[in-house]
């Protein structure tokens, strides 16, 4: 038992996130500057996102639009809703005040499930401005320790939906994989190109302990600065552990804000809490409220592709392997569904049965390898997935699943078509990999069932272990060429 489950035991971590996510925008929310990552320093600036005296905010109706997307796709109410000014004072907010939705957001209540089947609630998803960008110079980029800073305002004004989930999360675990549905969900509307690394998607957390069983929520921190999923889990688990700590000997955690510190892994008070009086809303007064027509919001919701959990749902039933498989969730999460698609589409490839009907569960079998051989394989070169060819992975597909190549040897052959593409039978032919059809493998399996009667009268008896003596004579009267998955069901179809 590791120190920090000892000293989580008998307590409950309960967790909510705030997402900030950049909607992918040609121009900013409110003025038509451009939306574009990575670009010189201080280009993609005008009056309104400098916040100069008399300058006027329009809003941009495609952030509207992606806005009610994200909101049909977790399964909110899109609304009538407005637009508040929070007030505060940072260096990187040139108008000193943020335009963002305070009591009526335009994305209210909803839902996303995960990959486990859990159902984490969504509290609001409302629209804001992003601010700019200061880069802390000297002193290893803390803002304490540096000699001056430095202010990019090109991100200032770039449209964010800010999405705020309930307090449902109970494990660092279960943080991560719901901002991972999130980035995937969030992707698939076409809103968001879910870079973490370009600060696209941000998260704030917030963490608060209770002892197990308890039916109130203890007092929470909010983390902020996490800038991946792995530093998302240490902070999660660090201030969880920190909680415990103070309320076993006797403190009280207060509710501050706290940042995470990714060298020295842990998090650290940056303020105590503040309260929304503290932000004077008021409603801004230059722009109208925002009234999506309903027949708007059902186009929009129409026209959505299909979500993670559904394209789930579907893959799991197609391959026989179930929504909550591991090897589906990954298929889905990276967005390889039409690998899987393109084999479900080509004729049937699998063995045929004694009397030359495709084996029932055939098409199935081929699906699963497929999802098997893209969670694994394809998963491991994402570059070389975005060449794949897919009609050649579905025929690579087909000669595993109709047994002309052993798992291992297909393996093979998609690593070198990632690598360096080709068709998978010349790749298949100049490897050596010797063609073992369905038909060749059952003579063997019978010669090597007839040769051993005794043997094969105590399997069927039920004598698991002897399975493996018939898959090393198979393997062995083979010379090494059956495919030794496709030899065990043999066996036991002939049980
Ligand atoms: P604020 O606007 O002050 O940040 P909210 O009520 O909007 O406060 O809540 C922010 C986030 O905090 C939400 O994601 C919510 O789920 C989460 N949250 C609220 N109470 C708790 C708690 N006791 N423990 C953990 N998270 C909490
Ligand atoms: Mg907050
Ligand atoms: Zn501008």
């Amino acid at each position: 038992m590791s120190g920090r489950e000892t000293v989580m035991s008998g307590w409950e971590t309960v967790i909510g996130l705030e997402v900030h996510c950049e909607l992918r925008t040609a121009t900013k929310l409110f003025c038509g500057c451009r939306n574009s990552f990575g670009q010189e320093p201080n280009t993609n600036i005008c009056p309104v996102c400098l916040g100069l005296p008399g300058a006027l905010p329009v809003l941009n109706r495609a952030a509207v639009e992606y806005a009610i997307r994200i909101g049909a796709a977790l399964n909110s109410t899109s609304q009538a809703s407005m637009f508040h000014r929070k007030n505060y004072f940072y260096p990187d907010m040139p108008k000193d005040f943020q335009i963002s939705q305070y009591d009526v957001p335009i994305n209210a209540g909803g839902w996303l499930t995960l990959p486990t089947g859990r159902r984490i609630g969504i509290e609001r998803a409302h629209l804001e401005e992003d601010t700019g960008k200061t880069t802390h110079v000297g002193g290893g980029g803390r803002i304490h320790e540096a000699t001056k800073s430095l202010v990019d305002y090109n991100r200032a004004g770039v449209p964010l939906v800010e999405i705020v989930s309930a307090p449902d999360m109970r494990s660092a675990e279960e943080a991560r994989a719901y901002v991972d549905e999130l980035r995937s969900i969030l992707v698939a509307t076409g809103a968001s190109d879910g870079k973490m690394e370009e600060g696209s998607l941000r998260v704030d957390a917030n963490v608060s302990v209770r002892v197990e069983g308890a039916a109130s929520f203890g007092t929470r921190c909010e983390i902020k600065n996490m800038n991946s999923l792995r530093s998302l889990g240490r902070a999660i688990e660090y201030e969880a552990a920190r909680q415990v700590q103070v309320i076993e000997a006797g403190g009280t955690v207060s509710q501050e804000t706290r940042h995470w510190d990714e060298g020295a892994g842990r998090t650290g008070s940056m303020r105590s809490k503040e309260e929304a009086y503290d932000y004077r809303y008021f409603p801004e007064p230059d722009l109208v409220p925002v009234e999506p027509s309903s027949s708007w919001i059902a186009e929009v919701k129409a026209g959505l592709p299909p979500m993670p959990a559904s394209r789930r749902a579907r893959l799991g039933e197609m391959a026989g392997m179930g929504a909550d498989s591991e090897a589906v969730a990954t298929v889905v999460r990276l967005g390889l569904d039409d690998l899987v698609e393109a084999v479900a589409s080509a004729p049937i490839a699998g063995g045929t049965d004694d009397v030359g009907e495709p084996q029932v569960g055939a098409r199935a079998n081929a699906i699963a390898i497929a999802v098997k051989r893209a969670a694994n394989e394809v998963a491991a070169d994402l570059e070389g997935a975005s060449r794949l060819d897919r009609p050649g992975f579905a025929r690579l597909v087909g000669l595993e699943a109709s047994g002309k190549l052993t798992s291992a040897q297909a393996r093979t052959v998609l690593r070198s078509m990632l690598d360096s593409g080709g068709d998978p039978d010349a790749i298949a032919r100049e490897l050596g990999f010797e063609a073992m059809d369905t038909g060749d493998l059952e003579n063997i399996v019978d010669a090597v069932l007839a040769a051993h009667p005794d043997e094969w009268a105590r399997l069927r008896g039920g004598e698991e272990k002897l399975t493996g003596f018939f898959v090393g004579h198979i393997k062995q009267a083979s010379e090494g060429k059956a495919d030794l998955k496709a030899a065990s069901s043999l066996l036991r179809r002939r049980r």
